[in-house]
């Protein structure tokens, strides 16, 4: 008799939209088949875990005929596409963000009818309505090698050599983590508010190898600016030269971050005009990016409200008097509305009327879930794990597990040299794959041998710059140990304003060396 193989299941949610009908599937599946919790991802989808084999035909059916997909949210194609989840009515660029991430999930789906044959015997369930406009741009043939007589116009017969992530976003919003994404889109509009084109940067990646010194996490860089009408023809070039040049013979060296970073940008542009049949216009300047979560109730702009409500390592489920299966549950079935999943593993409620904000908070007080941002401890707001054990075979650490207590002990940290006030982004992954974005965390903890974390410093609270690796491993017993020097250092040293992760960037490493080994002997 065949083992009880379990899965883990993701679904694709462009810009993480997901209707209330796939919710109430997801959330019956996680009951029936799962194990009892879903879990949203920092990719804007959620995962179910614990899925026997014998039952993933039935929930990936159920998940299709609800609207939904898991088409892509895996393998070597073009994963999940993220924008800002902050439903604005009234700012018109989000919008624009949010057309175009399904756009361009739309354009790089893949064709092939496996998946349905697989999991649906063949019937082809339409699951949203495809734009037009972007057939005809999947399907036309580009000036390199797109290949328009191949039931993958865009992938070829050998797809990608690896996973490639896209993102868009407006100006100045980060809640994406535009510089870890391979491919990203700023929206840029008129006076008139109106879409004219996009900055595109590329060539960011986080995941790496402990060891390896070839592999590495990178931040992407500026490439062009491309109006939006050649939009499509130009995402087409940049994946095919990702297609047709990265590395096909080292999954560990096949990203688009390798590519770019062993040719340089300026062979990486070229190549991709080649592609693309026209010079490249020049990045436009864009303001400062900075990072929002959309937490707590909010205007929407058009007299409606939104809720963002924060999920702790974005962990749905019912424990003790937190109930927020449950709550969430309530709201969707009762007042129909739809989910935006955040880049944060957060969840936020659209277009309520007014006259229902108080109903849906009762269910929320009453199933214990905090609204309330400000009352939500900002290290753990701020923070982000990815599942690690017992759900994913890469895992050397725990990570959601452990999370709350690192947390917890960093606060009394903080509190033992004077700073009960401050707060910093903290991410922790059980393996260097770097599912939570560790590398541009302000403190980030990378799995790297048993109980034992690599511990990186100097990101910056708006995910702007990379931190670098401090120690190689730190067994989780000496948190104390080696943190609160730093922490004391920070406490004495830091300049009005300056965050954690600034402070680590200015100072330099040697000098929190210097002075940790002075504390320790004092
Ligand atoms: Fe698994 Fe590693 Fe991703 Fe964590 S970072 S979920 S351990 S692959």
């Amino acid at each position: 008799q065949e083992k009880d193989y379990q899965f883990m299941l993701r679904t694709r949610n462009p810009a993480g939209y997901v209707p209330p009908e796939l919710f109430v599937t997801l959330d019956k599946l996680a009951g029936e088949y799962g194990n009892q919790t879903l879990r949203a991802t920092t990719r804007q989808g959620f995962q179910m875990h614990g899925i026997l084999k014998k039952n993933l035909k039935n929930a990936i059916a159920a998940i299709v005929k609800s609207m939904g997909s898991t088409l892509g949210a895996c393998g070597d194609v073009n994963r999940n596409v993220m924008a800002p989840p902050a439903p604005f009515k009234n700012k018109p660029e989000y919008q624009y963000a949010w057309e175009y991430a399904e756009n361009i999930a739309q354009l790089l789906t893949p064709q092939t009818g496996a998946y349905y044959e697989v999991w649906l015997d063949g019937e082809k369930v339409i699951s949203a309505e495809e734009n037009p406009e972007v057939v005809a741009a999947r399907q036309r043939n580009g000036t390199g090698t797109i290949i328009h007589d191949n039931p993958e116009p865009i992938y070829g017969t050998h797809y990608m050599p690896r996973k490639f992530k896209c993102a868009v976003t407006v100006p100045g919003d980060n809640s994406i983590d535009l510089y870890s994404q391979d491919l990203t889109l700023v929206v840029i509009t008129n006076d008139k508010q109106e879409l004219v084109g996009f900055d595109v940067f590329a060539g960011g990646g986080l995941g790496r190898t402990h060891n390896k010194e070839e592999t590495f996490a990178r931040m992407a860089d500026e490439i062009c600016y491309v109006a939006k009408d050649d939009v499509y023809e130009l995402i087409k070039a940049i994946v095919a030269t990702q297609r047709d040049y990265s590395d096909r013979s080292d999954r560990r060296h096949a990203r688009l971050k390798y590519l770019i970073n062993d040719w340089g940008v300026d062979k990486f542009r070229s190549k991709v005009e080649e592609y693309f049949g026209k010079k490249l216009a020049p990045f436009q300047p864009l303001p400062e990016f900075k990072y929002e979560d959309y937490l707590g109730w909010q205007e929407q702009g058009d007299g409606k409200l939104f809720l963002g409500i924060s999920v702790e390592n974005g962990r749905i489920k019912d424990e003790g008097s937190l109930k927020l299966r449950t709550a969430l549950r309530e709201i969707v079935t009762q007042f129909n509305l739809p989910i935006r999943l955040t880049p944060h593993h957060n969840v936020i409620f659209s277009d309520i009327e007014p006259s229902n904000k108080q109903a849906i908070q009762d269910i929320l007080t009453r199933c214990g879930v905090q609204t309330d941002p400000e009352a939500i401890n900002p290290l753990v707001r701020y923070s982000m794990a990815c599942p690690a054990m017992p759900t994913c075979g890469l895992a050397i650490t725990e990570s959601e597990r452990i999370m709350p207590s690192v947390l917890k002990r960093i606060e009394t940290l903080l509190e033992q040299v004077g700073l009960e006030k401050e707060h910093f982004v903290v991410r922790m992954t059980g393996c260097p794959n770097g599912c939570a974005r560790p590398y541009l965390a302000e403190l980030g903890f990378v799995g790297s041998a048993t109980e034992s974390y690599q511990v990186w410093l100097g990101g910056s609270s708006a995910q702007t710059r990379l931190a670098e690796p401090y120690m190689e491993r730190m067994h989780i017993n000496d948190l104390e140990t080696q943190l609160k020097p730093i922490f004391a250092y920070f406490k004495q040293e830091k300049q009005d304003g300056e965050t954690f992760g600034t402070f680590c960037d200015r100072v330099g490493f040697d000098a929190i060396r210097e002075f940790a080994e002075q504390y320790e002997s004092e």
